[in-house]
């Protein structure tokens, strides 16, 4: 199907069905065959390849959904940023990244770029300033993530797009926070869009998996590498993710729409001292979001008061689980400092503000009355129990 004209939920539901051209069956077959014929054919098809029935039709939807020429799906988010990474960057080149990206992406840079020679510079903040004055001749692109992980900070991507061009650099984006549904990068005139499909892509906490979108010219030299790299996804998964795909627009707005009113919600309660919600007026990037975003998304992060321990928080709660990822239809908390960025120096977090009594909040589907009693609850709880931090 042609996808000019069509809108999200029906991109989400038909762009990129892979045939079934002998039952005409109403979704897609699965084509588990690692092997297929070579013999005058146009396309010599392997996983590895990323060229399977399933993985060659999903790469549609998500290229539509971004707006983007063609995509690749991956075995993770960190196969499809290690693999552009690596497609694009050569001994002696070097990138420029905004400072609190993905810990993972951060920790792949800092622990194994030096062994390729390729070097990269941190930006001390979100301005486009503050990238323009660290790109170096031997630059070659500037890597970006808005919202950002855990903050939701915002940088301003027509900006960056700009900067980039006018400087001959390759622009990319981890745009998993804000998944299609509420931005897209290609529009401002990023380059390059990836996204850990692990997270809204997939939907319910059973898939890990990623996905790249750009031209079709950076889409062959991101595959050139990553057929050598070899982080191909299953066509099992791929099945799975195209059947979760379908209703990415209807779960992402549901997400957003419990996540505006909690975000307000506890912007008002007394025991919480900050929340970073690009959503509120008073987010640093209220207006960047205004004009970037398709609403605010479902992230958010918020800080309880200083007498209150975090740990006992989480642990109070009854239907919000406490949980690693992000991004299902069921709400999960996080504390950075002990989960996603345990791993980061205390230095690297602070550097990032990232507290220790943070907590990462994303707001899943259920009923709003449902979430909010369940914080309500538990901070009555650990007040009552009295686990005060210095206690
Ligand atoms: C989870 C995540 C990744 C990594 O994805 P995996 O699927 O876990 O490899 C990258 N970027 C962001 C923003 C993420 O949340």
């Amino acid at each position: 199907m042609k996808n000019k004209k069509l809108g999200l939920n029906t991109i989400c539901t038909h762009v990129g069905e892979t045939p079934d051209e002998q039952f005409k069956g109403a979704i897609s077959p699965i084509y588990l065959s690692t092997s297929y014929e070579y013999i005058d054919v146009d396309v010599k098809r392997y996983p590895r390849y990323f060229n399977t029935p399933n993985q060659e039709y999903l790469c549609k939807k998500i290229a539509a959904l971004e707006h983007a020429e063609a995509a690749m799906i991956f075995g993770s988010g960190m196969a499809a940023i290690s693999t552009t990474l690596l497609a694009f960057l050569k001994s002696g080149d070097h990138i420029v990244v905004q400072n609190d990206i993905y810990g993972g992406t951060r920790n792949l840079m800092e622990a194994h770029f030096a062994n390729y020679n390729i070097e990269f510079t941190f930006t001390d903040g979100l301005n486009v300033l503050d990238f323009e004055k660290v790109i170096q001749s031997n630059t070659k692109m500037i890597y970006i993530e808005t919202p950002s992980n855990p903050l939701l900070k915002l940088v301003d991507m027509e900006a960056i797009a700009k900067l980039a061009k006018s400087r001959n650099l390759l622009s990319a984006i981890d745009n998993t926070f804000a998944s299609p549904v509420i931005q897209n990068p290609v529009d401002f005139g990023i380059d390059i869009v990836i996204h850990s499909a692990t997270k809204y892509f997939g939907g319910h906490s059973d898939i890990c998996a990623g996905a790249v979108a750009s031209t079709q010219e950076n889409m062959d030299i991101i595959w050139n590498i990553a057929k050598n790299l070899g982080g191909s996804l299953s066509d099992f998964t791929v099945w799975m993710l195209e059947r979760s795909m379908k209703t990415l627009g209807l779960r992402v707005k549901a997400q957003q729409r419990n996540a505006r009113k909690i975000a307000k919600y506890l912007n008002k309660n007394e025991s919480v001292s900050k929340v970073y919600y690009p959503g509120l007026k008073d987010h640093p990037s209220h207006d960047i979001a205004k004009k970037q975003m398709k609403g605010y998304g479902a992230m958010m992060s918020f800080e309880l008061n200083e007498g209150i321990n975090t740990k006992d928080f989480l642990n109070a709660l009854k239907l919000i689980k406490p949980s690693m990822s992000l991004a299902g239809v069921e709400s999960t908390m996080l504390q950075p400092s002990e989960a996603s960025h345990a791993l980061l120096t205390p230095e690297d977090r602070a550097d990032q503000g990232i507290s220790d009594n943070l907590i990462r909040f994303s707001v899943g589907i259920e009923n709003r009355k449902d979430l909010l009693k369940d914080i309500e609850q538990a901070l009555a709880t650990v007040k009552t129990t009295g686990s005060l931090v210095n206690s």
